[in-house]
């Protein structure tokens, strides 16, 4: 865990115009900066960066936060990820990383230095191959794309890389999967008369190549191999490029090669990334959730298409929450989404995925494809092949959903199905949906609102005081101090008079803890508040989610009436909201 401290002192040494300033062109405008909002499409700039609040906003879409905030919606990064990055702009290290992840990252940086180069010269030797060049052209590529997906070719040579790296034989070449070295401890490149393609990560570094025959030979596609940079399980083809084009669609689209990616992507579908020759994982799938609201997996219509399409199903279900969509589609069997783009046009795909099976769907459909619904027997084979899948679903109003179909087709009662099942009442916390970003822990946030509060009491007329949980220490002390301030008891603007106040009370501790710690910080006014508004839409949050924990259990009883249940899924929706915005 990264301490609160360390965040409040990277957000004060920050400056969020400079961070955004190296994705999105500023324009300066009064005392703010504007530009054309980078997460939804537009022609007239709504998005407006404060550097006095160090805050951004836009006024189109409402997106706003932090430089945190920023780093996390615009390059999809975690929180943790987005805090290492920005520290490591400021040549700041971040405390409480584990020294053995310190020293991993450090053990990678010359890696990832080679990777970079040996892309650079790929990339060169493309422009110096006609053979290649052609190849693409023929594939219907422009150099325009060719360059944003930075393809490149591995000469026909069995040591181009010893032109380019000094020490092709430092055991690092082998270790980051550029050279391969046989049994009798010679060296060649694993790449050759290949187009490369880079695989990057999040943050846009080369972390791998994959390599596609020119013409018949074997295999076809040929991967880096898993490396301490490349974990195919956790990587994503095309991220970096789609980023963009995901955000303004709100939609991702899950292919299985990189050339369906580059082809997509020529025909003006930019929202594609591509699994790297590996099953998708529920980590692929938690960080396609972050990007976007909707995940469409596109397979070939075959039967290794279906299947895969059960994996990716089946990795959807722990790593998907409410209020997300997970879809498939399945092209026709004979195509792939390359072959059919060209066949049939961007528009045909683009409908095509604006439609796809929904999870729930395809779910119920293979189910009951392989048991004969007529016998008790098939049956009862139903209700038992359902029962690992519906363990591991997240997603409470999801699981309900499933279970009734499920229930009927197995001519039981959703909870007799739940009970054959094994499938305990969802307990509060554990299969609680990932968050887009880890909320603090309950005594952290009390914290942080009874720092701003006593910063400036005049905040406590804002704090719902119903809302205020009072099992912490923390908790306690800013319930008592605010009522006190709205009881006219507490002098407000004189911080010494209220620390006399709370003098030998149950509370004199935390409070006067916290004064010592206010005295020593030199906040920023803006951003203070940003905190503080942040906190009370974490306060509501937090009893939103308690209401709708209540409904649930409701449901579960079978009492729910249909008001509540337009209420329940009006909550839901105020909840993900609110979510969004802190
Ligand atoms: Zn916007």
């Amino acid at each position: 865990m990264i301490p609160e401290s360390f965040i409040e002192e990277l957000l004060s040494r920050v400056d969020i115009v400079d961070v955004i300033e190296r994705y999105v062109p500023l324009k300066k405008a009064g005392a703010n900066y504007q530009a054309c909002c980078p997460f939804h499409s537009e022609k007239t700039p709504s998005f407006t960066v404060s550097p006095t609040k160090q805050f951004y906003h836009c006024f189109g879409c409402g997106a706003h936060g932090s430089a945190i905030g920023f780093l996390m919606q615009y390059s999809g990064l975690g929180f943790v990820e987005a805090v290492e990055a920005l520290a490591a702009q400021l040549g700041l290290a971040v405390p409480h990383q584990t020294s053995a992840r310190a020293q991993e990252k450090a053990r990678q940086q010359p890696l990832t230095e080679r990777l970079a180069r040996a892309a650079r010269f790929y990339k060169d030797e493309l422009k110096r191959s006609p053979k290649a060049i052609d190849y693409l052209k023929g594939r219907g590529l422009t150099g325009e794309i060719a360059a944003k997906y930075g393809l490149g070719y591995a000469p026909d040579d069995w040591q181009a890389l010893a032109g380019v790296f000094a020490d092709y034989a430092d055991p690092a070449m082998v270790e980051c999967g550029l050279v391969i070295e046989n049994e009798q401890g010679r060296r060649y490149d694993r790449f050759r008369d290949r187009i490369m393609f880079p695989i990057q990560d999040a943050r846009g570094n080369v972390i791998g190549f994959g390599g596609r025959v020119l013409g018949q030979g074997e295999p076809k596609y040929l991967n880096s191999p898993e490396t301490p940079l490349f974990k195919k399980g956790e990587e994503l083809y095309g991220l970096p490029q789609a980023r963009a084009a995901i955000r303004s669609e709100g939609r991702v689209i899950v292919v299985e090669g990189y050339m369906d990616v580059v082809a997509l992507a020529q025909f003006g579908i930019g929202n594609a990334v591509a699994t790297l020759g590996t099953a998708t994982t529920p980590t692929h799938v938690r960080k396609l959730l972050r990007l976007a609201d909707q995940v469409v997996f596109c397979f070939d219509g075959d039967a290794a298409g279906r299947k895969a399409a059960w994996r990716a199903l089946e990795a959807s279900l722990e790593a998907l929450s409410d209020g997300k969509l997970v879809g498939f589609l399945f092209l026709p069997p004979e195509h792939d989404p390359d072959s059919f783009v060209r066949a049939e046009g961007a528009e045909a795909f683009q409908r095509l995925a604006a439609q796809p099976t929904t999870l729930a769907e395809f779910f119920l459909r293979e189910l009951k494809a392989g048991v004969d619904l007529s016998s008790a027997e098939g049956r009862a084979r139903l209700v038992h092949e359902a029962k690992p899948l519906l363990t591991k679903l997240a997603a409470p109003l999801l699981r309900l959903q499933l279970t009734r179909a499920l229930a009927e087709a197995a001519q039981v009662s959703p909870a007799e199905l739940e009970a054959l099942c094994g499938l305990k009442p969802l307990p509060r916390g554990r299969a609680a949906p990932p968050k887009s970003r880890p909320l603090p822990k309950p005594a952290a946030l009390e914290r942080t609102l009874l720092l701003t509060v006593l910063h400036r009491p005049e905040r406590a007329a804002r704090l719902p005081l119903e809302l205020i949980p009072t099992e912490s220490a923390e908790g306690a002390a800013l319930a008592a101090l605010v009522e006190a301030i709205e009881a006219g008891r507490l002098p407000t603007g004189n911080f010494g008079l209220l620390l006399e106040y709370f003098r030998g009370s149950a509370h004199e501790e935390v409070i006067a803890g916290l004064a010592g710690e206010l005295e020593g910080s030199h906040s920023d006014e803006g951003e203070e508040e940003t905190v503080f508004q942040d906190a009370i839409e974490r306060l509501k949050a937090r009893s939103l989610e308690r209401r709708i924990e209540a409904l649930i259990a409701q449901e579960r009883a079978g009492t729910l009436t249909a008001g509540q249940r337009r209420q329940l899924a009006e909550l839901i929706a105020l909840k993900k909201r609110l979510l969004e915005r802190v």
